[in-house]
């Protein structure tokens, strides 16, 4: 069975659309959240992963933002903007679909959450110490994250939690027997200095988990965005990954 993983679309048509291509046929689609929100293309994401085979889909704190159900005084201005934005383009169509999701969920030996398992909208697993904490917040083998937009691993052994990122955003390997969070990375707004969208695909029953990174029509989104009057800022980071 293939499970293409998916996160942080965030509102970026061309990439998704790319990542989709590149995966070819799967048989189920897990998405971790933040489909909107800083992007151009709200709607039409939205309805693109809605219409994916045998979807788990989860909310993201940008999906939040954008029904308006969290205080965004946290959020840095441009992405403050971006929400504004977002709010006014997003359809009752795109709104009442996002308001149906959860931030966590689980499918067979595998827990989804966006941030984390512990605080499935909002916290961000950044280091082996705060993954270490998080293996008490589920029961299943494997969680599977998003929301920091970067591809990592976190694997509990007796000696404590180790951490590894995936050489260059890439690369595939068997999971188990020990626990582990994996991190798909984002495939609208990668952070981790590679601006490829960063995808997973994985075998559940197997336990094969493969990272992958996949080129996309960056200026074809910058010019979307520019049309859109969102941030400079914004549209100039997609370039470089961060
Ligand atoms: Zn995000």
């Amino acid at each position: 069975m293939r499970v293409l993983v998916i996160s942080d679309i965030h509102a970026n048509l061309t990439a998704l659309e790319a990542v989709l291509a590149d995966a070819g046929p799967v048989e189920a689609v897990w998405c971790l959240g933040d489909l909107v929100g800083y992007g151009p293309d709200p709607n039409e994401c939205v309805a693109r992963v809605r219409a994916l085979p045998e979807l788990v889909c989860l909310v993201g704190n940008h999906d939040k933002a954008a029904l308006g159900e969290i205080d965004v005084a946290e959020f840095n201005p441009e992405a403050q903007i971006a929400v504004e934005w977002t709010q006014q383009a997003l359809s009752a169509e795109t709104g009442a679909y996002l308001r149906s999701l959860s931030g966590r969920e689980a499918a067979g030996r595998y827990t989804l959450a966006h941030g984390s398992p512990r605080r499935p909208v909002w916290e961000y697993i950044t280091d082996a110490e705060v993954a270490g904490a998080n293996f008490a917040h589920f029961d299943t083998p494997f969680c599977l994250v998003g929301h920091t937009h970067s591809p990592a691993l976190y694997v509990a052994l007796d000696s404590g939690c180790e951490e590894y990122y995936p050489l260059y955003g890439a690369g595939a390997m068997s999971l188990g027997p020990e626990r582990t969070i994996l991190n798909p990375g984002s495939v609208g707004q990668p952070r981790d200095r590679n601006p490829q969208a960063a995808y997973a695909l994985l075998d559940p029953q197997a336990n094969l988990w493969e990272y992958r990174r996949v080129p996309y029509d960056i200026p074809a989104v910058q010019e979307r965005m520019k049309s859109a009057g969102l941030p400079e800022r914004l549209i100039r980071r997609l370039a470089v990954g961060w």
